[in-house]
Order: C-alpha cells, then sequence, then structure tokens
C-alpha cells in the first residue's frame, strides 16, 4: 500500500506502536503454568523486586525455576526505582551474568526492572504483585530520587516480553493497592479525553473511547470487586487495572498524554511527608484537583458535576479526597506552592490543559477539592461527564448512574 497523500502529516511521518506485551499469561496459578514461557528466555534470570515482593513470590515461582533448572538471583531494587537502584541491579546484573529479568512487584519495581533489561538488552518478564498500576503492561518507566520524588519518566522501544499475571498472587496484596490501582486507572479517561479527546487519529480516538469503557467498568464493579476478594468481579477490576490501563496507554501512545493528575501527582511526590501515599492515591485526588481547575479557570460545569461523581465514588471504596485524607493537614503554605511549581514546570504534563495555569491556581484547586460543585450531579449521567466535546460513542456501558 502506497502512503501517499494530498494531506500533509500532521506528526512525525513514523509512529512506533507499543501496545502489548508479546504474551500475556493471566489465571489463578498462571506462575505455576508460566515455565516454558518463562524458560525460553534463557537460563539465568536476575530477580528484581522488593523486599515484600520477593518473599511474596518465592512460593510461587521458585517450584518454577527449579522445575526448569533455571539459576535465578534476587535483587532489591532499593527504596525507588532510582538512578542509583538502576545501577546497583546493573551491578546485578554483570554479577550474575542474567541472561533475562523476571520483574515483581508493583509499580516501582517493574518500572526499576524494565528500564534496566532495556538498559541491558535483555528480555524482561514482568510479574506483577498487586493491582496498584499497569506498570507490568507499559512500555515506560517513571525515575525518582533516592528519597523518592520523581525526576522524568522513559519512554521504551517496548511492552515486556512476558507478562503473567496471577490472581493467586495478586490476592495477597494489601485492600489499598487495588484501590490505588483504581484510582489510576479512572485517571486514563479525565486525563486522555483532555490531551487527545480532538485527535482524529484512529488509534487515539480508539484509545480515548475505551479509557471511558475502563472508567465505566470501574465505577460500576469497584465496590463489589473490593468486597469480594478473589471473586470473578474482582478479577475483572484487576484485569481492568492492571491490563486495559496498559492497553489504552499503549494503543494511544504518545499521542495520549497525561495531563493534570499526575503532574499533580509529580509534584507531591517532591514532599516527603507525602511519601506514604501510593501512586494511585495520589493520582486520584490530582483528578479531582484537574476537574476543579477545568472549573475554576475555564468555567466548565460538567467538570464540577463529574467532581461531585467522583467524590461520592471516592468516599464509597476509599480514594483520598483532600490533602489532609493524604496526610497532609498540617502541610505549610510554602511545601504546597512548591508542589504547585514543581507540577507548572515547563514540559510538565499539566500545560495539556486546553488552557494555560500558574503554581496559584494549582494551589487553589488542591485546597478546594471539596468545594460546593457548580451544579447538582443528581440529573447528570456519566456520559461525556467532564468533556461534552466528546462525541457519544457506542460504548458497552452508558447508562451508569453512581449517584445515591
Ligand atoms: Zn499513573
Amino acid at each position: 500500500m502506497s502512503s501517499s497523500s494530498s494531506l500533509p502529516a500532521t506528526d512525525s511521518p513514523l509512529i512506533t506502536a507499543m501496545i502489548a506485551p508479546a504474551q500475556v499469561l493471566r489465571g489463578a496459578g498462571a506462575i505455576a503454568q508460566a515455565g516454558d514461557a518463562i524458560a525460553r528466555f534463557g537460563q539465568r534470570p536476575l530477580v528484581i523486586g522488593g523486599d515484600r515482593t520477593l518473599k511474596v513470590i518465592k512460593p510461587f515461582l521458585n517450584p518454577v525455576l527449579k522445575q526448569h533448572s533455571l539459576q535465578a538471583q534476587p535483587a532489591s531494587y532499593g527504596a525507588d526505582c532510582s538512578e542509583t537502584g538502576l545501577a546497583t541491579l546493573k551491578e546485578a546484573i554483570a554479577q550474575h551474568q542474567a541472561d533475562f529479568i523476571i520483574g515483581v512487584g508493583g509499580g516501582k519495581a517493574l518500572d526499576a526492572a524494565k528500564l534496566v533489561a532495556y538498559q541491558c538488552q535483555l528480555p524482561i518478564v514482568t510479574m506483577p504483585t498487586s493491582a496498584a498500576t499497569c506498570a507490568a503492561w507499559t512500555a515506560l518507566s517513571n525515575v525518582y530520587s533516592d528519597v523518592g520524588a520523581f525526576q522524568y519518566d522513559v519512554g521504551l522501544p517496548r511492552c515486556p516480553d512476558l507478562l503473567v499475571l496471577d490472581y493467586d498472587v495478586v490476592q495477597t496484596a494489601p485492600r489499598r493497592t487495588l484501590v490505588a490501582g483504581i484510582g489510576d486507572a479512572l485517571a486514563k479517561w479525565y486525563e486522555a479525553s483532555v490531551s487527545s479527546g480532538h485527535s482524529q487519529q484512529t488509534l487515539v480516538i480508539a484509545a480515548v473511547q475505551q479509557a471511558r469503557v475502563l472508567r465505566d467498568i470501574l465505577l460500576q464493579k469497584a465496590v463489589a470487586a473490593l468486597d469480594n476478594p478473589g471473586s470473578e468481579t474482582w478479577r475483572d477490576v484487576v484485569d481492568a487495572t492492571v491490563l486495559m490501563a496498559g492497553v489504552i496507554g499503549g494503543m494511544g501512545g504518545a499521542q495520549c498524554r497525561t495531563v493534570a493528575a499526575h503532574a499533580v501527582h509529580n509534584g507531591l511526590t517532591q514532599l516527603p511527608e507525602c511519601h506514604d501515599s501510593l501512586h494511585g492515591e495520589k493520582v486520584a485526588y490530582g483528578i479531582l484537583v484537574q476537574l476543579r481547575l477545568e472549573e475554576m479557570v475555564a468555567g466548565n460545569r460538567l467538570a464540577s458535576a463529574a467532581r461531585q461523581q467522583l467524590s461520592q465514588f471516592y468516599r464509597q471504596i476509599g480514594l483520598p479526597e483532600t490533602l489532609q485524607d493524604l496526610g497532609l493537614a498540617d502541610i505549610r503554605l510554602s511545601d504546597l506552592y512548591r508542589a504547585a511549581e514543581f507540577a507548572c514546570r515547563p514540559g510538565s504534563d499539566i500545560h495539556h490543559l486546553p488552557f494555560p495555569v500558574t503554581p496559584e491556581q494549582v494551589v487553589a484547586a488542591m485546597v478546594s477539592t471539596q468545594a460546593p460543585t457548580l451544579v447538582a450531579a443528581a440529573n447528570l449521567s456519566f456520559e461525556g461527564a467532564a468533556h461534552p466535546s466528546q462525541p457519544p460513542s457506542p460504548t458497552v456501558i452508558t447508562d451508569l448512574e453512581v449517584d445515591a
């Protein structure tokens, strides 16, 4: 097929799609059945995880390693996915003469494992031990300082070679991790519809619409899932946060960007007081800040309605709505301003908002996530809630009501 066209290309002519891992195995007991798929990558895996997750994975993974005579060596990624931690991991790879990497854990361990595998040009297998993020799926790693302050993200040339999602392992994680994963996955819609809602590109349109379906699945099923760990509904929600959120990131690619919710997260990580809250918790709060900005700066009434609806949902499942909920009740204004300044630094994703914002406005939004809303949300369905420019779509779930 010739690519000749009378229309000029608006972007770089070459788009690299990194949509999905080469292989995904999921199910209860998935790791026990993944031996052949794992062993084809080599004989000497370095198993990268956190201290807790390496312990958790042992009874699941060791029998498989033994059965296939793999010479595995565990390695802790340290306190964070930081340049110091990555350097230590590289040494561990060299010392063990590892020929592939198995990443085990939540977001940070998997980010570290993916990035170091890429830097050392080794195959990478990911095994999420919680449903807190979609890091097991994506071709992206976030790099933090040694004390957990977000520094930058790195786009990787491909998604992992193999993802093994074992529900039995994920079920060992605290409830809070799934709640956080729900918050992180919800952000896909609120951010993608703002940054890419007007795109005419097929894959981007597809990604944005999938983000809406993802949001609806979460709003419908999260409460039941959290009440019944291990149930079919629980698995549906785990699939949503670990797999579907990853699909959207992969399909939308660089065109489907994060916006203020993640920029606020990145700002909050600059505050040591905030390190006890999980990525998805900060992002969930960041969604409310973003909606508040859309209300305050752009007068978006539907953003106000969306905020009211989300607040109710957050209360139901335990996502943070306020600085107080994030453990920042006593935060000094100067520290808050520092976080807001970081969120607004040049190149920050907050500038994907369709209007300019200042740190002062971000601070004002951060302290007012529970402000009275402009409109009563009771009569609005979620369809297109925050972003009226979205055309109606053939979404699988259409008439969602989370209002009491
Ligand atoms: Zn995230």
